[in-house]
């Protein structure tokens, strides 16, 4: 008997967070699925590593509130939030040399009211600075924080009239971190998306949310658990060189010369990937094109260990005016004085070797807290493709999920989620993919029925 999508397996290339999302929601479904990661372990991006004694993840990751997403899929595995995230209301602090910190702390208000209290008692910033931002988020709960044509953060901020001083303590660190991309190049199109997602629907969609465990606990291990027991199958180590595509339709996938059947595949690699495995076929053309516009930006994260003693206080703390950005404390994970101190975006520590930025963080570490001793120990995460750039107009060259070929799907952060590159952006990809192969699923077993 021929084969039918309905009994071969959907093949899923890619174990990050997309592909995972993808390969649980279709094995939740009762489709069979075989996940290929080329990696011996899942998690992608979002992974834990080990760097010589160091059990850690692969930079340090914050989830939010409005991750809908990500906490939906955890729950319909069975994971249960309280388990493996921690979570508290949005409560941001900022060190600037020289200068009283900036603090934002929302109130135990419904939304948009725990914004605008937020914004109306920053702390560190002049009461002319407060109203402003206070007279923008109103704007921008008007407009629906949609803009139609899209232009740079940097340029949207000036035209609502944000001063230098509120722009620097507030609106810029806010950018770098949800869009790793600065100010200048960002999109603004993106960045009010984020805001509004987090901002005007529930209160707790701006909650913070950090990992009690390390990220591969949080989802990866859990969601192939899942898979495996429910008819699907994860295979690590398997790196696809190519796809199969025959008279408009996807027929497998080959790794090292073997051929893997499939009437579906949802490709969940990460952008670069995916075009070199798009490129070779001609009605793909398009898409490849489309996505060689999309660029990369790093995130750097220090890791210095400090007597088991030394505590931040808090579970992160922003720096503004230098080169680290925000300092995480990993004692929350049971890891008790080991900092991890994060550098989002371009900047001139791409081109320092590890030790003069481990010593520039350190010092800086050491200005804001005096007290504290020097480093034991420390490592560096350099991840040079860490998300794309949420630049200016980039949401016009991020590809749908569907393609010009039959069965086939792309899956991944990068794809036209209107998000920037985020955990959420990656499962909500993932999760739509798998979705439209459920629905066809879903009707072809429909059509059997009335048949018979
Ligand atoms: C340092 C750092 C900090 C970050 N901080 C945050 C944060 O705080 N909050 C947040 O929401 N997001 C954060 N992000 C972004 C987030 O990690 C990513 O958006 C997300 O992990 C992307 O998932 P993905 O599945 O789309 O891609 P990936 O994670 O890149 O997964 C793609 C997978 O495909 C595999 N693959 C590649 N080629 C092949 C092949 N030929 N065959 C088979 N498999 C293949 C790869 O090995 C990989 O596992 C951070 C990222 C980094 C790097």
């Amino acid at each position: 008997m021929k084969p039918t999508s309905e009994t071969r397996p959907v093949i899923v290339v890619g174990g990050g967070w997309a592909g995972i999302a993808a390969a649980t929601e279709l094995a939740r479904h009762d489709i069979p699925v075989i996940l290929l990661e080329s990696a011996k372990q899942s998690g992608g991006r979002a992974r834990s590593v080990n760097v010589d004694e160091l059990h850690v993840d692969n930079g340090q990751h914050m989830l939010l509130g409005a991750y809908e997403s990500t906490l939906d899929l955890l729950r319909k595995i069975g994971v249960n939030e309280n388990d493996v995230l921690q979570r508290k209301p949005l409560s941001l602090q900022w060190y600037r040399p020289g200068k009283k910190p900036v603090s934002l702390n929302t109130p135990n208000l419904p939304a948009p009211f725990h914004l605008a209290w937020a914004l109306l008692t920053l702390k560190g910033l002049s009461l002319r600075n407060r109203l402003s931002a206070l007279r923008f988020a109103r704007q921008l709960e008007k407009t629906g924080f949609t803009i139609d044509n899209d232009c740079s953060v940097a340029d949207f901020l000036a035209q609502h009239r944000q001063s230098p001083a509120l722009i620097h303590a507030l609106w810029e660190p806010l950018c770098i971190g949800a869009l790793n991309t600065h100010l200048h190049e960002a999109s603004a199109q993106i960045f009010l998306r984020t805001l509004g997602d987090s901002f005007s629907h529930a209160r707790s969609d701006s909650d913070l949310l950090l990992t009690r465990v390390n990220l591969g606990s949080v989802l990866p291990k859990p969601a192939m658990d899942y898979i495996e027991t429910h008819k699907g199958s994860v295979r690590l180590g398997q790196r696809v060189s190519t796809l199969c595509i025959e008279n408009g339709s996807i027929t497998g996938v080959t790794i090292d010369n073997t051929s893997i059947a499939a009437s579906e595949v949802i490709l969940a690699t990460p952008h670069t990937t995916a075009r070199r495995l798009l490129s070779p076929h001609g009605l793909l053309q398009e898409t490849c094109q489309q996505m060689a516009r999309l660029q990369d930006r790093p995130i750097c994260t220090v890791y210095l260990q400090f007597d088991k003693t030394v505590r931040l206080g808090r579970w992160l703390h922003g720096s503004l005016g230098t080169v680290s950005q925000w300092i995480f404390d990993r004692g929350l994970y049971g890891q008790q004085g080991l900092m991890a101190v994060v550098i989002s975006g371009d900047g001139e520590h791409l081109q320092w070797d590890n030790q003069k930025l481990c010593a520039q963080v350190a010092a800086e570490v050491a200005a804001q807290y005096p007290q504290w001793p020097t480093p034991r120990s420390q490592q560096v995460i350099r991840e040079k493709r860490a998300t794309f750039a949420s630049t200016v107009n980039v949401n016009q060259y991020r590809p749908n999920a569907e393609t010009a070929v039959q069965g086939l799907w792309l899956a991944g952060d990068y794809t036209n989620t209107l998000l920037p590159a985020t955990l959420e952006g990656a499962v909500r990809s993932g999760r739509y993919s798998a979705q439209q192969i459920i629905n066809a699923h879903q009707r072809q077993r429909r059509q059997q029925q009335e048949k018979t």
